[in-house]
């Protein structure tokens, strides 16, 4: 197959991975794997696979030797549909209509992965005649439920290691990611001491107590952040980022500023997310809790967070982590990150965005490890996981082009 026609079959290759579901949970990835072996084979490539748990192959395939290295990556799994009558086409159809590929996974990365086997089927080859670089193509498990069976593990294996990579999750054509902010979810447990409910003055009320802990929570968080500076290469990165989200934001009637986005992207994020205690109403409840979400900005660690809330609510409160990562990115001087830069320029003709997003990818695993990582792929972001996802053949297309110019590039073919 000639690369003009790999290039036209974007989306058809798209529709394909769709049609094959790999609903996470469960995450069993092993036919979508086997599909892209036997596609990879078909282009004359060999590839090897990687279980860390039951039902969950990641795929590998190398061309060339030798450094620099270069990790394509794309996670297989998708989130679950939710309720099929709610889409107009079903979502694993796959189906190709006016310009757009439809179902579960277009958008959250089906599109992707289709653009990085292009990609390593169209270069290939050319690496495998360089005297010395690497090509890698990854297609990774486990990404919607947090990367433990997927890329941490091949990370952890010293299997995808490399001098750069970039993940084609979506970011749309003309933005990518440069880095993503940590996460801090603690559970805050208020315990107190039983009475009845007409004599509250024998007890000691957990709820009451609780209550407090969570608005002194609030005041110490919001007095942190104001002593909070992200690094400076990012101020961009947010601003982009706020923008984004601004947009995103006001198509749904949502009335916020810049600078709303600009604050809630840059400094410790605070939502309660579940509470639960008492048992009855007469009773002055002795156990209260509640599950705290904070997302922090690179600059602020998670643990940091952790023992401001611990001295802050003793005597109070009890402070349990619950799940922690910490803020990272690459820096925009990085050469991957300026690569894609200019690809965007320089092929699309359009202006770079590059941006730091809210949530969490598989990127932090290849960062934590020292490889400058960027996130760059077709689909929009709020398109992923919504009814009616798509992604569109333009925007398969787009991202293509630049990624084939960044690969050329980073090996020196011209
Ligand atoms: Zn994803």
């Amino acid at each position: 197959m000639g690369n003009a026609d790999l290039r036209n079959e974007i989306p058809n290759l798209t529709s394909k991975l769709i049609q094959i579901p790999s609903v996470n949970p469960p995450g069993l990835t092993a036919d979508v794997a086997n599909f892209i072996r036997d596609w990879l084979s078909a282009h004359g490539f060999s590839s090897s696979v990687y279980e860390y748990a039951r039902g969950k192959p990641n795929i590998i395939a190398k061309v060339g030797s030798g450094r620099p290295v270069l990790i394509l990556n794309g996670h297989m799994d998708v989130v679950p549909p939710g309720d099929e009558t709610k889409w107009t086409h079903p979502p694993f159809s796959g189906r190709i209509i006016e310009g757009r590929v439809y179902g579960r996974g277009a958008t959250d990365m089906k599109g992707g992965l289709a653009v990085i086997m292009t990609v390593f089927a169209e270069l290939g080859p050319l690496i495998e005649g360089l005297g010395s670089g690497t090509l890698i193509f990854s297609a990774t498990a486990d990404e919607e439920v947090g990367g433990h069976a997927g890329v941490e593990a091949l990370v952890r294996d010293g299997v995808l290691i490399g001098d750069a990579a970039v993940i084609a999750e979506p970011s749309g054509p003309t933005r990518y990611y440069i880095g993503e902010k940590g996460l801090c979810q603690v559970r805050i447990v208020a315990r107190g001491k039983p009475a009845h409910g007409s004599l509250p003055i024998l007890g000691d009320n957990a709820i009451m107590r609780l209550i407090r802990a969570v608005g002194r929570a609030e005041e110490l968080i919001n007095e942190f952040n104001r002593t909070v500076k992200v690094p400076s290469e990012l101020v961009e990165a947010i601003r982009n980022s706020a923008e984004a989200y601004m947009e995103a934001a006001g198509a749904l009637g949502v009335k916020l500023s810049l600078n709303d986005f600009e604050r809630v992207i840059a400094t410790v994020s605070f939502n309660p997310g579940v509470v639960r205690g008492g048992s009855k109403v007469n009773m002055v409840p002795d156990y209260a809790e509640l599950e705290l979400d904070m997302r922090v900005p690179p600059g602020v660690s998670p643990s940091q967070v952790i023992e401001l809330l611990r001295n802050g609510l003793s005597g109070l409160a009890e402070v349990e982590v619950m799940d922690t990562s910490e803020p990272n990115y690459t820096s925009p001087s990085e050469r991957i990150a300026q690569l894609v830069h200019e690809g965007i320029e320089r092929v699309l003709g359009a202006r770079p965005r590059p941006m730091l997003i809210t949530g969490a990818t598989d990127g932090r695993y290849l960062r934590a490890r020292g490889i400058p990582t960027i996130v760059y792929g077709p689909g929009e972001l709020a398109l992923a996981h919504a009814y009616d996802e798509y992604v569109s053949v333009e925007d398969l297309v787009r991202v293509h082009d630049v990624l084939n110019y960044v690969v050329r590039r980073f090996f020196g073919i011209t």
